[in-house]
């Protein structure tokens, strides 16, 4: 147990305590997700913000204890301790590593491109039976993860699994001076991330520090020809191969249609495992756990018929709409108190509905005893505002008198579903969330409205990483407003403003009063501009505290008409026009405006902004440099009469980094988040944050002549295969893409479509290739873009995002 000046101690570092002795348990980087403030240590971190900035928000919620490097901060409060370094992620790892360092049990450390977290849940599911482990929770391998994986250490366990991942140069020593691994395991190494190195081989010798100090390395000597033998760490070595002499040599994979049967030769032995995965990436996952496992000792029938129980793992929790108007958060994924935490952060983020609920099964905390362990359950979600829970489980059910929010509690499943009818669920976030071997997909299905097959998913994660991404392209101070226009360019409404709300941008922007609304109504608090505000909708946009942006004196004339009386400082905005001419004052409308706006206190003028034509087109930089001095020479005359500054914003997305003089105050970042940016050249920096997916409903084979679809357009001369799947022009696939204009990917293939597009449904070429119905058919994703498919039909990413319509179930995932 740590008291807070034992910390200070551990990182000899300046402290200024009012209670020396106040205990702590937890290290928090976030002031979003606090648990127990009583207990934890808040780190000021900088990375895109200052750290410092959140100190004010974590005090709030309970924290007195803080780590910072800036010295004005130890006047913050008098009843803190405060701990002062020069380097607040130094001094989280060197807490970790010290923690690490206090115990004396086995680690694994998994480093490669690709895999890690499968692998190492998967050893977690292999290894269970004979240790009592700890792993890091979800894909924790960043210099801030691996400190807190290793921060959960304690005395019961005996095994630790811990991953780590770098993006550059000289990361790795701080990740293995805290994981300081015995065992050492390099997955696949991919071209992912190279971004960060100068070469393959740099990022390789750099991956390899981890297992500096290992007494065991497991490896393919494949992913490690580009160094030299000395090279190679660890004193002991285990290696695998499918295409060279090895400990264990893959000799044949046969994939069949639900499984894997692996032959391999081990020790001069012929030895098999049967993997319940058919997909290269599981299978070369499965063979680096059956080469740990005899690594580790294990016999070979042992390892086999461990493998062969290999669950599958899935990182993300997903988030769908469910029954009752219900939205419905699957994460079945593991069940321990760390991932049970970070799915209720998610909840919270997710805010739509007022009331949420959380259906549990009994956690398997390795050696906790069962009433300390639903204490800390209990009080974990009253913390999180958690108003009822259903528990699933004996061990649960015994300890029904801890939990104070409205509970009600099942011996199993089966029990659970057989009072599922009776049950009341409506208007409300639900967590689902059990360990495997309740099979609470049973449950969620019965939550969930029937998916049509074809859906669209959404990215989370990449949808912030394109966030931070613009962040840091910002001069310091300048403001984000996020364009949520058109459901988001596509993607959601109060799904993807909560998760912006939550990653704190400034503004959000819609078109139309209607989609402030109904963001209003999902508890979106942030200030919104709508930009085509009509007059009818000036009473509910006074209302909804929505800000209209007002383009004309007429609009402006009308909009202050309908403010009441009373009304002070109502937030508008005005739109200049600079050479867009669609909405916006024109230069001979200024003095009118001015007129206008001098004499007004019922409103107060937020932001004075323009719209750039072509901010990505080279062809056009003298127009754009012409339009960005225009609005500001333009601003300033307005400003002048107003006497105070509004914000002022011209940026778009592509003028964010081609124009960084654009910035001003705000940009207003749209289609960069959905990750398109045309002055990005291949998007580089940008992650792909919608995959769009459909299934085969038959396979037909055509004899020689026969056409294919209305009015005859396919005609297969030789005759061949075709694949019909579920999507059509109704659910936003364009009808130009037929007649082999379009193409999409199944099995691996690209394959075009033949015929006319119908409504619901287009034909598939699938000549030659393997497909069967039910299979996959992806119409976008990472490999096959938007962009490649804007390409085919002659138009831009923006239309074929926002062409696809709400019939196409969104499917929100999550790390
Ligand atoms: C849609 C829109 C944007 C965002 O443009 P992107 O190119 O998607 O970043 C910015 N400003 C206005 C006025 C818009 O209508």
């Amino acid at each position: 147990m740590y008291t807070i000046s034992k910390l200070a101690e551990i990182l000899s570092s300046e402290s200024k305590f009012v209670d020396g002795q106040s205990v702590i348990t937890h290290l928090v980087v976030d002031s979003r997700s606090i648990v127990f403030p009583e207990n934890s240590l808040f780190f000021a971190l900088s990375s895109h913000r200052d750290g410092h900035d959140f100190i004010a928000d974590a005090y709030r919620k309970g924290i007195r204890n803080f780590v910072i490097t800036d010295k004005k901060y130890l006047d913050f409060a008098s009843d803190c301790n405060f701990v002062l370094v020069d380097d607040a992620l130094l001094a989280l790892q060197n807490i970790a590593t010290a923690h690490r360092n206090a115990f004396k049990l086995k680690t694994i450390g998994i480093t490669g491109s690709n895999g890690k977290t499968i692998v190492k849940e998967w050893l977690f599911q292999l290894l269970a039976q004979d240790y009592q482990i700890v792993r890091s929770p979800k894909s924790y391998n960043s210099q801030i993860g691996v400190a807190l994986s290793v921060w959960q250490i304690d005395e019961k366990h005996n095994l630790g699994i811990f991953e780590a991942g770098i993006s550059a140069q000289n990361e790795m020593h701080p990740l293995a001076k805290m994981i300081k691994p015995e065992i050492g395991i390099l997955t696949n190494i991919g071209e992912a991330h190279a971004e960060g190195f100068s070469s393959k081989k740099q990022k390789l010798i750099e991956k390899l520090k981890l297992f500096a100090n290992a007494s065991l390395f497991i490896y393919s000597p494949d992913y490690v020809e580009a160094v030299i033998p000395a090279q190679i760490p660890g004193r002991a070595k285990f290696t695998w191969s499918c295409t060279q002499p090895a400990d264990l040599r893959i000799n044949t994979i046969e994939v069949g249609a639900v499984k894997s049967i692996l032959k391999a030769t081990f020790r001069g032995d012929s030895i098999h495992c049967t993997l319940p995965f058919i997909d290269k990436a599981s299978i070369e996952n499965g063979i680096i756990c059956w080469a740990t496992l005899l690594a580790m000792g294990y016999l070979p029938e042992q390892a086999s018929f461990r493998l062969s129980k290999l669950s599958p793992v899935s990182m993300r929790l997903s988030l769908k709409h469910g029954i009752n108007q219900c939205s419905i958060i699957d994460d079945s994924y593991s069940a321990d108190i760390s991932s049970l935490s970070i799915a209720l952060d998610f909840l919270n983020q997710q805010n739509q509905h007022p009331k949420k609920t959380v259906i549990l099964s009994e956690l398997f905390e390795t050696g906790k005893d069962d009433r300390l362990l639903y204490a800390e359950i209990a009080e974990l979600l009253e913390q999180k505002k958690v108003n009822r829970i259903i528990g699933i489980g004996s061990h649960l059910a015994v300890s029904a008198n801890m939990f104070n929010i409205e509970a009600e509690f099942f011996d199993d499943t089966a029990a659970f579903i057989k009072a599922f009818p009776h049950i009341k669920f409506d208007h409300e976030t639900i967590l689902v969330k059990g360990a495997r071997r309740f099979d609470f997909s049973k449950i969620s299905k019965l939550l969930t409205q029937k998916v049509h097959d074809t859906v669209l998913e959404i990215d989370l994660n990449a949808l912030v990483g394109n966030l931070q991404f613009y962040r840091s392209q910002l001069k310091p101070g300048v403001k984000i407003m996020a364009m949520v226009k058109a459901f988001s360019y596509g993607s959601g409404s109060f799904e993807i403003a909560n998760l912006l709300q939550f990653h704190k941008v400034d503004y959000l922007a819609v078109a139309y009063a209607d989609e402030g609304i109904a963001l209003r109504k999902a508890g979106i608090n942030l200030p919104i501009m709508v930009m085509s505000p009509e007059e009818s909708a000036f009473e509910a946009i006074i209302k909804y505290k929505l800000e209209p942006e007002l383009y004309s004196p007429d609009i402006l004339k009308g909009f202050l008409n309908a403010l009441p009386n009373d009304c002070v400082d109502f937030p508008i905005h005005l739109k200049i026009d600079t050479g867009m001419h669609r909405l916006g004052f024109d230069g001979r409308e200024i003095e009118e405006l001015i007129q206008i706006i001098s004499q007004n206190k019922q409103a107060q003028v937020k932001s004075i902004f323009s719209h750039l034509v072509a901010s990505s087109e080279v062809a056009h930089d003298d127009f754009t440099q012409g339009q960005i001095e225009k609005f500001e020479s333009i601003a300033t005359s307005i400003i002048d009469v107003l006497g105070y500054r509004p914000l002022l914003h011209i940026a778009n997305t592509g003028a964010i980094s081609r124009w960084p003089a654009s910035q001003l105050d705000m940009v207003r970042l749209g289609i960069g988040l959905y990750g398109f940016d045309a002055a990005l050249k291949n998007n580089v920096g940008l992650q792909t944050s919608m995959v769009l997916k459909t299934t085969v409903t038959q396979v037909k084979t055509i004899s020689p002549g026969d056409s294919v679809g209305y009015s005859r357009r396919g005609i297969m001369p030789g005759g061949g295969t075709i694949a019909t799947v579920k999507i059509g022009y109704a659910d936003g696939y364009n009808r130009t893409f037929g007649n082999g204009v379009g193409k999409m990917l199944i099995n691996g293939h690209l394959v075009p479509t033949i015929g006319s597009i119908c409504m619901d449904m287009t034909m598939l070429d699938v000549t030659g290739i393997e497909v069967k119905a039910g299979d996959e058919a992806i119409v976008f994703n990472h490999q096959h873009t938007i962009a490649d498919l804007a390409a085919q039909i002659n138009t831009i990413p923006y239309e074929i995002l926002t062409s696809i319509s709400q019939r196409v179930k969104r499917v929100y995932f999550y790390e």
